[in-house]
């Protein structure tokens, strides 16, 4: 198939160079155009067209100052650097969660541009879609007033997605099962934003990966710390979804204490020793309101009872066998732990890191560093904001 000069191959080829210069400029920040050219490996004059035709569209500028790394050749202007701007062009991020909703709104650049949260009252009862639905069509009104565009949506959803990013497969904690969360989302948006949806372990991995402590690699593995115990595997920048977008429902993998019952009803699962519910009964606590007060109070515990701190670090020991199963599989560079092993990182993250410095096949392998999230509750709505740009950033999304 000849698609090369037809004006479809030309279009295609077109936005998919633009996709290149957009993700340079991300990642690797400001360049001239001539420094553009070298980095993509695209002609000067073709990279001269994208750069003009994004400035008009108000995604780069390209300012009068010169680059201090650029020095006049004597021939011609020195070059000026082309920045990313794009605040005018948002991804909307949204989380849905059994007791709260949350909304982050970026620009091109990653800048965050609004950042909300409501609490959502269900009282026991699978909560329904209008606390989200209302935030986000609220949120969204609020920035078209402003003068941005809102290009895509994405909602983080605690549960399993299919691999059409539109369909909630299995979300016990909603009861959604099956909701067709996007076409909702779609619809309150009268049509004017097209809407994804995505696992909220995903999410929070790609804001760890472009936000949070695993900037600075490109392979890494991000687990949740709630009740259940889930996997963002983000490997050279992207999320890895699987065959059927499951990818990283690590849970009920059994590789915990196999005497210990699943609140699936197995034997063995990992959550069913390192989960919050686990956690707490190795520490004879009680469950708070939501699992980051719930740990808090167990850190405070831990501060003057030698015997959580004893506990606390066999559930170390626990994760950190399960980390190098994973790490044996995926080869990250960071492991991020989420959730509520934030508030305990100082009782359980030094038994993990040794045993998974035990369990590694050889000294030879390199150990991934165990981190600490720092992005908070709103980790999930913020990946889902870069989840919405990612077609901006293939070039998909025309500018
Ligand atoms: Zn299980």
């Amino acid at each position: 198939m000849a698609l090369t000069g037809s004006p479809a191959g030309t279009e295609h080829l077109r936005r998919q160079n633009t996709g290149l210069v957009l993700r340079s400029l991300r990642v690797d920040g400001p360049a001239t155009r001539t420094e553009l050219a070298r980095r993509t490996g695209l002609a000067k004059a073709t990279v001269g067209s994208i750069v003009g035709e994004l400035e008009s569209g108000g995604a780069v500028t390209e300012n009068g100052t010169a680059s201090t790394t650029t020095v006049p050749s004597g021939r011609g202007r020195p070059g000026k650097p082309v920045t990313l701007t794009g605040e005018a062009i948002l991804g909307l991020g949204l989380e849905v969660n059994v007791d709260y909703v949350a909304a982050v709104a970026i620009d091109l650049s990653g800048r965050v541009k609004v950042v909300e949260t409501r609490p959502v009252a269900t009282a026991g009862r699978p909560p329904s879609a209008t606390e989200l639905v209302e935030l986000a069509t609220d949120v969204r009104s609020s920035l078209i007033a402003s003068g941005h565009t809102v290009v895509r949506a994405t909602v983080a959803v605690p549960g399993l997605v299919a691999h059409d990013n539109r369909t909630v497969s299995w979300a016990p904690n909603l009861g959604w099962n099956g909701r067709e969360l996007a076409a909702e989302l779609e619809h309150a948006f009268a049509g004017g934003c097209p809407t994804t949806i995505d696992n909220d372990a995903n999410c929070a991995a790609l804001a760890e990966a472009s936000h949070g402590v695993a900037v600075d690699v490109e392979d890494s593995l991000y687990l949740t710390g709630t009740i259940g115990i889930g996997a963002g595997i983000v490997q050279r920048g992207t999320l890895l979804r699987g065959g059927a977008g499951f990818a990283g429902e690590v849970g009920h993998m059994p590789i915990g204490d196999p005497t210990a019952t699943c609140g699936c009803g197995r034997l063995g699962c990992w959550e069913a020793s390192i989960g919050l519910r686990a956690m707490l009964t190795a520490v004879g606590m009680d469950e708070q309101a939501t699992p980051l007060q719930t740990a808090t109070a167990v850190a405070d515990r831990a501060a003057s009872d030698d015997s959580v701190r004893t506990a606390l670090a066999a559930l170390g020991g626990h994760l950190g066998r399960g980390i190098a199963t994973l790490a044996a599989v995926l080869d990250p560079s960071a492991i991020v732990l989420g959730g509520y092993f934030v508030p305990l990182g100082e009782h359980v993250v030094p038994a993990a890191q040794q045993v998974l410095a035990e369990r590694l096949p050889s000294a030879d392998i390199h150990l991934p560093e165990i981190r600490l999230s720092t992005l908070g509750i709103h980790a999930a709505a913020l990946g889902a904001a870069e989840h919405a740009l990612a077609d901006v950033f293939t070039g998909a999304v025309p500018l």
